[in-house]
């Protein structure tokens, strides 16, 4: 989860960049009315209650007690906790707050190493010997918190400890060792009630699903497998099955279910022997998932909004997080930037759309996250059709495009981001047209612009001009007067949501070419749209 880091004011910008720049993909917050960052909120108290509903970590430039302020409402639950840190605005003091078992006094230390300051770790567990024993490396899950803290405050006590198993991450930890110590840290798969050591489960179990039927609770049969050998379910590294079961729901639904990675096989990854459904194999080490088949491939198309991060849903950033390709037009694939060196990046000419859909199925297809990237809304003008345009044609010469988990994520569409600037003139009635005859003919627009004319619809325009088609926008703009009043409220917002933003409003008599171009959205009124102050709004009623 990428990192907030909130800022209150313009003094503590230099930190808070300071800090981004170690941190891709996080992002600075500002108090709108005071800084101009990444993301705008307006109340500091209720934003950064949100954040941490979220579980996204905070790092708030201010002081401890604002922070601590803030979420004291929001502390009670002591569940899953980001981690939540206070950073001094001049970069002189991190002091981690909250999220112990997030790894927040980790994330102090980093913060730390970037601003050239000695982080205030407090927990005494962690000086000494907790952090590395609570909070395993990957491939290792803590059997109980709440057992795992008794057994380190005995520690802190004088108990004495030893390790039964493997665990190459204490070779070097100053732990009070004594080889027949009464309390163990013991590292195995097997689940045992055991209220004096401290156990860590290797996630070494692999399941081979070798069988699947349309209603099986496949998590529910995996628990109870897992039960009758006596491995804890937190020792499932992933669960694999037959490819030809990629698309089957109920696997993914206990895949989910026991937060685990699921994989595919031509074959079982291991001799499953003559098990009927389920085979079980333990390993002696942690089993990467990465390594056994392959993932399911994801496209997931989103739409970027028109420009500002504060108008990209969540659920579009939390797609390019996620994702290994991101494809798209260069302009939007730098607007959804900036991207980890993990992450792929495909950057094609605007008008390769298809073959763009293509590639993002072929990529898809080997197993990997593919996100293509729209601006405003993906199915707005965009590459949602496109995509499906690619596998209308092409699922029969490529079957495996059809088991792509496809999913498309919507946007703040241009039109609605325009209206919004300038008040609502999309209040009532309205329709949406392209000016582009690239790939429809001319005489279409025309008689659409006219039934809309005639209809007494609000128009949004989109692709209104270009170099290419210079004079259709003036042709487009003639019909439009045979059906409405010269003083019609016109609304041009051009690049809308970026730093260039303008909005005009004009009246249609004075609507020519020279005041838009391919940047720029075309909201023309309706008989009843209006003026009020600088506001432009199309009532809800009609007479
Ligand atoms: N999918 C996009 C539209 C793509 S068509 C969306 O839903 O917004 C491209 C046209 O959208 C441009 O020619 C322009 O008319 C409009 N547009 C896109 N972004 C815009 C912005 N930030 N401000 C104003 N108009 C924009």
């Amino acid at each position: 989860m990428p990192m907030a880091i909130v800022v209150l004011g313009a003094g503590a910008l230099d930190t808070a960049r300071r800090i981004q720049a170690k941190f891709q993909q996080s992002r600075v917050h500002g108090l709108a009315r005071r800084v101009n960052a990444d993301i705008a909120y307006d109340d500091f108290g209720a934003h950064v209650r949100a954040l941490y509903a979220s579980g996204t970590p905070v790092v708030a430039l201010c002081s401890a007690g604002i922070v601590i302020r803030a979420l004291a409402s929001s502390l009670a639950d002591k569940g899953a906790e980001p981690p939540v840190l206070a950073v001094a605005q001049d970069g002189s003091a991190v002091v981690p707050l909250l999220g112990g078992m997030s790894g927040v006094n980790v994330l102090a230390r980093e913060i730390g190493t970037a601003l050239g300051v000695a982080p205030a770790i407090t927990t005494s567990g962690e000086l000494r010997f907790g952090q590395c024993l609570l909070a395993p490396p990957e491939g290792y899950a803590l059997a109980d918190i709440e057992q795992g803290k008794r057994f380190v405050s005995g520690l802190l006590a004088g108990d004495a400890t030893r390790i039964e198993g493997h665990a190459p991450w204490l070779d070097d930890a100053d732990l009070p060792r004594a080889d027949h110590a009464r309390f163990a840290v013991r590292i195995t798969p097997f689940a045992a009630h055991d209220d004096d050591n401290l156990v860590i489960h290797p996630r070494c179990v692999l399941a081979w699903i070798g069988h699947v039927s349309p209603d099986d609770d496949v998590a529910e049969r995996m628990r109870a497998v897992m039960r009758a050998q006596g491995l804890s379910p937190l020792a499932l590294a992933a669960l694999a099955a037959p490819v030809r079961y990629m698309t089957t729901r109920s696997l993914e639904d206990a895949a989910h279910a026991l937060n685990v990675p699921l994989r595919f096989c031509d074959a079982a990854p291991f001799d499953a022997g003559d098990a009927p459904r389920i085979a079980l194999h333990v390993s002696d080490a942690p089993i990467d998932a990465q390594s056994i088949g392959r993932a399911r491939g994801t496209l997931t198309v989103i739409g970027l909004g028109p420009g500002s991060a504060e108008l990209m849903t969540p659920a579009a950033r939390a797609a390019l997080v996620a994702a290994q390709d991101v494809l798209g037009y260069e302009t939007y694939v730098r607007m959804a930037g900036p991207f980890r060196d993990d992450q792929r990046v495909h950057m094609t000419d605007n008008r390769e759309e298809l073959q763009r859909a293509r590639h993002a199925f072929e990529l898809a297809s080997e197993g990997r996250r593919v996100v293509v990237v729209s601006s405003g809304d993906p199915g707005v003008f965009a590459m949602a059709a496109a995509v499906l345009e690619a596998l209308d044609e092409g699922h029969a010469a490529h079957p495996e495009w059809s088991a792509v988990k496809l999913a498309i994520v919507p946007g703040v569409s241009a039109s609605l981001a325009t209206a919004a600037r300038a008040g609502a003139p999309l209040g009532h009635d309205f329709c949406v047209l392209s000016l582009s005859d690239n790939l429809k003919p001319w005489s279409v627009i025309e008689k659409r612009i006219a039934h809309a004319g005639e209809a007494d619809l609000v128009m949004a325009f989109y692709n209104p001009l270009s170099k290419a088609r210079p004079w259709q926008f003036d042709r487009a703009i003639g019909i439009v007067k045979r059906y409405r009043d010269p003083h019609t409220p016109v609304v041009l917002g051009r690049d809308i949501g970026r730093p260039a933003e303008a909005l005009r409003v004009v009246t249609l008599g004075e609507l020519k070419s020279e005041l838009v171009d391919m940047r720029t959205m075309v909201i023309v009124g309706s008989s009843t749209t209006r003026v009020v102050g600088d506001w432009v709004y199309t009532p809800r009623w009609y007479e």
